[in-house]
């Protein structure tokens, strides 16, 4: 429980540092000199790949270009008004599906600079964050405007244009990789912990919430550019294919590890499957998604927003009757899920892409997804803190369970099935080397009459102090058991006959001499002891037979004395040999 304690105090520790760095993350995004660039506003020309460039005069300033999907699209961005007198300016590009783009800078005095980047090779324009910069060359007069020619882009709608300050720019992405190299790292640890839980837990939610978390950090490093480094080839169409691809598996993945988290008794099955397979087809519909690159894309991608935002109220629906269920572990999930939420929310109501250092929606869903992650792991080690606090609790109460019913409840000695387990193994050797093991029957002489003359309860007390005396001298040779009202079993081994009378002789004495007087007046209090060794394989039943024998032949011959059964001969023959006090 103190653990507990610890990791929800922890919790609200990690919750208002994440809201607190959130603050001032959004607070530390510069005032930016941003200028964002409308390609819906520019003027155009469509022409086909490898024909000379449209000449700026040709250029449609209205409309909307269409037919460019196949072909080459120009676009033109007045700059005039933009004051750079020399022209000190970052171009910068979302990372989007082309086969080529050309920035053409165009200085007021009329000259020019121009750089392309392929599909596959951005040189060292790539950027974090999914960008790609272009750095016009300072020049003494100011900049008049930027052609772009794109070939083969797959929609004027995903394109993501804007101008910067020099020095701003390089601010910019120096904090943009800071960031998303904290939340990729956040999301990378929040993963393995999820995976190791899931194996020392054996429980599938946190593997899904592990599946996730790594299918994030694949997503996070490709969309970022970051797997660049290692894969320059990679630039371009094939990375934004998959990050289509795997944004779409981690909405199936979530969804998973969300709906199973509650699902045992938590969710009407229905809805929990409904969850599913909408998750499941939002996964399947992202291969196609990315790979189209003609066509109605938008509208596409569209229909898969929509599954999601269905797919998320699905969940959110799941969690919400789990929590109504008493489901312990909905409100941890319910508070994960509602962050990534909020933030898809806020992606699709408010204008984000030119938030966060350019770094945009991508960016917010990424810092969302580290917080859901942190949170989802604390939330996994309660739900397997509180599943292992309950199976300690059940595995002790067995084992008390199991205890009690091996134990006398009057004395604490075994009772006749605690001692049948604690000697099975002794007898189940069969006669080994050495002293044959005996067993010793102890019985109180005229007990009936102690009771009848001190009282039953007065009886309890002697038959206690008497169950201490025996049990003195319990040990890896020696087990007792009160077999019953005021009978009690020893079992001894590794003694010879001599020895085991000295011993049963020295227990009969020490109960005689023993005082157990409970008023003023003096009780005298003795047993009879009769003992049988163990003769080869024999088995408890005739063991215990030949010991009862001997007790009874105590018993008629006076009480208060030890006879040991010679060779299992029917008493009374003479056979036994006994010892008595008297
Ligand atoms: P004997 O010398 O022949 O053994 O005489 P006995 O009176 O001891 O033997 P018997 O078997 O006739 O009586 C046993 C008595 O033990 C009867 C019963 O009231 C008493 N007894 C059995 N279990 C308990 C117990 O748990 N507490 C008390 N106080 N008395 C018990
Ligand atoms: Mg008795
Ligand atoms: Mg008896």
């Amino acid at each position: 429980m103190a653990i507990d304690m610890f990791l929800t105090a922890a919790l609200r520790q990690l919750i208002l540092a994440v809201a607190l760095s959130s603050l001032a993350l959004v607070a530390a995004t510069p005032v930016s000199a941003e200028t964002r660039l409308d390609a819906g506003r520019a003027c155009f020309s469509v022409s086909r790949i490898g024909e000379p460039p449209v000449a700026p005069d040709r250029f449609e300033c209205s409309g909307e270009p269409s037919d460019y999907q196949k072909a080459r699209l120009a676009l033109r961005f007045d700059l005039s008004g933009l004051g750079n007198a020399r022209g000190e300016t970052v171009l910068k590009v979302h990372n989007s599906r082309f086969d080529r783009l050309q920035a053409e800078f165009v200085y007021e005095d009329g000259s020019r600079w121009d750089e392309t980047v392929t599909s596959g090779d951005y040189h060292s324009h790539w950027r974090p964050g999914g960008q790609i910069a272009f750095e016009a060359p300072v020049r003494e007069t100011g900049l008049s405007h930027v052609v772009l020619r794109l070939d083969r882009l797959a929609s004027t709608g995903l394109l993501r244009i804007s101008l910067t300050d020099r020095a701003e720019s390089s601010a910019q992405f120096t904090l943009l990789a800071a960031s998303i190299g904290a939340a990729l790292t956040l999301l990378l640890i929040g993963a393995s912990y999820n995976f190791g839980l899931a194996v020392a837990s054996r429980r599938r939610f946190a593997f899904w919430h592990g599946a996730w978390a790594l299918c994030m950090v694949a997503w996070g490093a490709i969309w970022s550019q970051f797997h660049l480094f290692l894969w320059p080839a990679m630039a371009g169409t094939v990375s934004s294919q998959l990050c289509t691809a795997l944004s779409c598996l981690a909405v199936t993945l979530a969804t998973a590890g969300a709906v199973l988290a509650v699902a045992p008794g938590g969710t009407p099955d229905r809805l929990g499957k409904a969850a599913l397979a909408t998750a499941v087809v939002i996964g399947l519909l992202g291969l196609p998604l990315a790979f189209v690159r003609s066509g109605p894309i938008l509208a596409y991608a569209d229909l898969v927003g929509g599954l999601m935002v269905l797919d998320l109220l699905l969940v959110a629906a799941c969690l919400v009757m789990a929590w109504r269920r008493g489901n312990k572990e909905a409100r941890m999930f319910a508070a994960g899920w509602s962050v990534p939420m909020m933030a898809l929310a806020l992606v699709q109501l408010v204008d984000t892409d030119g938030l966060l250092w350019g770094g945009g929606s991508q960016l917010l869903v990424l810092f969302a997804s580290a917080c859901q992650t942190v949170w989802l792991s604390v939330a996994a080690s309660r739900t397997h803190l509180r599943l292992r606090i309950e199976r300690d609790m059940a595995r002790r109460a067995m084992a008390d369970a199991k205890n009690l019913a091996r134990l006398d409840p009057l004395t604490g000695l075994n009772n006749r099935r605690g001692f049948f387990e604690a000697v099975g193994a002794v007898l189940a050797r069969g006669g080994s080397k050495g002293p044959a093991p005996a067993l010793l029957l102890v019985d109180i002489d005229h007990f009936k009459s102690i009771n009848d003359a001190i009282g039953h309860e007065a009886g309890d007390r002697v038959l206690t102090a008497i169950a201490e005396l025996l049990a003195r001298r319990q040990d890896k040779t020696c087990t007792v058991a009160r077999f019953g009202g005021e009978e009690f079993a020893i079992l001894v081994t590794g003694m010879t006959a001599f020895q085991i009378l000295r011993f049963a002789d020295n227990l009969r004495r020490e109960i005689g001499e023993a005082d157990f007087s409970t008023g003023p007046a003096p009780l005298a209090v003795t047993a009879s002891i009769g003992i049988a060794r163990r003769k080869g394989d024999e088995d408890f039943r005739a063991l215990y037979r030949r010991a009862d024998a001997a007790l009874y032949l105590a018993k008629n011959q006076g009480r208060d004395r030890v006879v040991l059964d010679q060779d299992g001969a029917p008493p009374g023959r003479g056979r036994a040999l006994a010892l008595t006090g008297s």
